[in-house]
């Protein structure tokens, strides 16, 4: 017999921290599940910006606030990782996670956030990917003083690089187009330091090195040209997708994978709701994770009141 007030949130980045938070509030039961650290991608990045009344933060600070958060309304995540996801034929949903514990939901919320996708480089094979990074705050300070790329053109790209600026001897970002994705003020904060340079349109053709990077190969898209860039470090912007491989049930996600919901983010199947980075959304930031994750929270409330 499912307890209807038992509702399963997959993934504590800020948004499931917020909906788990929102369940608590309003007397229902979060299982809340996490497969790394709560915060989920805030603790990959050097520097929390555009949350409204926290000027600035650092990424691994902000990440156990919100753990300390989820104990003070006595929220134990539960640090597994959720397997599968289905669909039972009274329309309630069965959950596995862990090794292969089991249990079943009326209502789930997908809060799963984004992965990196493979993003091969031509010879990277012949040194382990050693000097090859998708994480410079965990990363960075290995090449104090060395030069460093950064390949990618939006926002995040930039926050990281203008990081590494201030840590490695030289920073060259690397971006497809000239129209670059990040805001302005990204672009000139980056480029306001004086060891930081932009090259587009460029793609790489090839990494070389022996025991680790030692080289790029960049190829200039309009003019064909190549060059060899001596670099110890290169830091993958790129190649993100929805993190949704468990998630067995059809017709809920868009050509690229993205969870498709409504506006009070319920995906096609009834009690099925998604928030955050893994849903088809203009824009990924902690602010709007935050609001789906209590809007979803809200919602699921009322149904349940409702029923
Ligand atoms: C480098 C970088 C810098 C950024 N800087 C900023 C910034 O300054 N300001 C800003 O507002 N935003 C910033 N962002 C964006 C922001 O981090 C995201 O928009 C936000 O974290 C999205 O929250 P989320 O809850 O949707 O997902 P995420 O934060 O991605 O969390 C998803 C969580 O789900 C977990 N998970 C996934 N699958 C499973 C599973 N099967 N079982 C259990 N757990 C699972 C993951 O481990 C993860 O912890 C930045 C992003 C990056 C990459």
């Amino acid at each position: 017999m499912i307890d209807e007030k038992e509702v399963a949130v997959i993934g504590l980045g800020p948004g499931g921290v917020t909906a788990s938070i929102y369940l608590k509030r309003y007397g229902m039961t979060p299982f809340a599940f996490e497969k790394e650290l709560v915060g989920g991608k805030v603790n990959k990045t050097e520097k929390v910006e555009n949350y409204t009344g926290i000027e600035t933060i650092s990424g691994p600070d902000f990440g156990p606030q919100l753990e300390n958060q989820l104990s003070s309304f006595d929220i134990q995540p539960i640090y597994k990782e959720v397997k599968q996801l289905s669909l039972n034929e009274d329309g309630t949903f069965h959950l596995v996670y862990g090794k292969n514990i089991e249990h079943d939901f009326k209502y789930v919320i997908l809060a799963s956030g984004l992965n990196e996708r493979p993003f091969p480089i031509n010879g990277q094979e012949t040194f382990n990917s050693r000097g090859i990074s998708r994480c410079a705050i965990c990363d960075g300070p290995f090449y104090k003083g060395k030069d460093v790329a950064v390949v990618g053109a939006g926002t995040a790209a930039f926050e990281e690089a203008t990081y590494l600026a201030s840590i490695a001897s030289s920073v060259t970002l690397i971006a497809r187009r000239t129209t670059l994705r990040a805001p302005e003020y990204y672009v000139n904060n980056f480029l306001s330091h004086p060891n930081a340079k932009i090259k587009a349109p460029y793609e790489i053709i090839e990494a070389k090195g022996n025991q680790s990077l030692e080289s790029i190969v960049i190829r200039n898209k309009d003019t064909d040209e190549r060059e060899e860039l001596n670099i110890s470090g290169l830091f993958l912007y790129v190649g993100e997708a929805p993190n949704i491989e468990f998630i067995k049930i059809d017709g809920i996600f868009d050509e690229k994978g993205y969870i498709v919901t409504d506006k009070n983010l319920m995906t096609k199947v009834n009690n099925l709701y998604a928030i955050g980075d893994c849903r088809d959304t203009k824009l990924r930031q902690i602010s709007t994770a935050v609001g789906d994750g209590a809007l979803a929270a809200s919602l699921i409330h009322e149904t349940y009141q409702n029923k």
